[in-house]
């Protein structure tokens, strides 16, 4: 058994829940699909945190934090100037500033596991390619993300969770009844987002894998907690704490 998480964004609160029912499932392989930070308040903790997982993918909020942010709207872009300012700031001893940058620094675009694959955003771009729920209506992208799957494809970015098939369907969490066996048709898995969920549920969403299916998890976790975080933080804005709450 495997727990996939995506989307962090320096929510602590959000991933202490997750990790702690990751756990309680005895539960010790954990693949990140990258966005450890971006949009919140802790990001030091959760890089600590996310470097105990076994396998870490690179998300575009890890790589604007990197090099110059590029394709962010303004309240992100200031999330992200404010979220390398903590990564930098003192306090911490030296060595474990650097530790988080070369952790970040080394992050890898993608993984592959047999016939599984691992991206943050898409088989063909796997840092920025978002792919939503309402791209199965465009043939063209579904079909040329589904020749770039040998079976499986587990990715986040967009922090809709739900299953994608070959056949161009799309089944939100609720729809599998929140669990997917596979059957022949490949598909992709979108985990969901544990620190900023935007499909209308404000649980943090993560997914186990197993050999023959996959579970979809919510965790209850108080978000009023990190909100507050974000109101008292001028440079993020303020909108960031109200979608957590509302899960959009
Ligand atoms: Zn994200």
């Amino acid at each position: 058994m495997r727990a996939v998480i995506s989307d962090i964004h320096g929510n602590l609160e959000a991933l202490e829940a997750v990790l702690n029912d990751i756990r309680s499932q005895g539960i010790t392989e954990i693949y990140c699909l990258g966005d450890v930070i971006g949009y919140g308040p802790n990001p030091r903790e959760c890089i600590d945190l996310v470097m105990k997982c076994k396998v870490v993918i690179l998300g575009n909020h890890d790589q604007g934090a990197m090099f110059d942010p590029d394709g962010f709207n303004p309240p992100a872009e200031r999330a992200i100037f404010w979220t390398r300012d903590q990564l930098e700031k003192p306090g911490g001893e030296r060595g474990q500033i650097d530790r988080r940058w070369d952790f970040l620094g080394a992050l890898p675009r993608m993984h592959r596991d047999a016939r599984w694959l691992y991206v943050h955003g898409s088989a063909r771009n796997p840092v920025n390619e978002y792919v939503f729920p309402e791209d199965i209506y465009n043939q063209k992208k579904i079909e040329k993300l589904f020749s770039m799957v040998d079976f499986g494809c587990f990715q986040g970015h967009t922090h809709v969770p739900g299953v994608f098939t070959e056949s161009r369907n799309f089944m939100t969490p609720d729809e599998t009844g929140y669990s997917y066996k596979f059957e022949q048709q490949k598909f992709m898995c979108n985990v969901g987002s544990v620190g900023q969920p935007r499909d209308g549920d404000p649980r943090p969403c993560y997914v186990i894998q197993e050999p023959t299916q996959l579970t979809f998890r919510r965790v209850e976790y108080d978000p009023t907690i990190t909100a507050e975080k974000i109101y008292n933080i001028p440079d993020l804005d303020d909108f960031l704490g109200d979608r957590i709450k509302q899960g959009r």
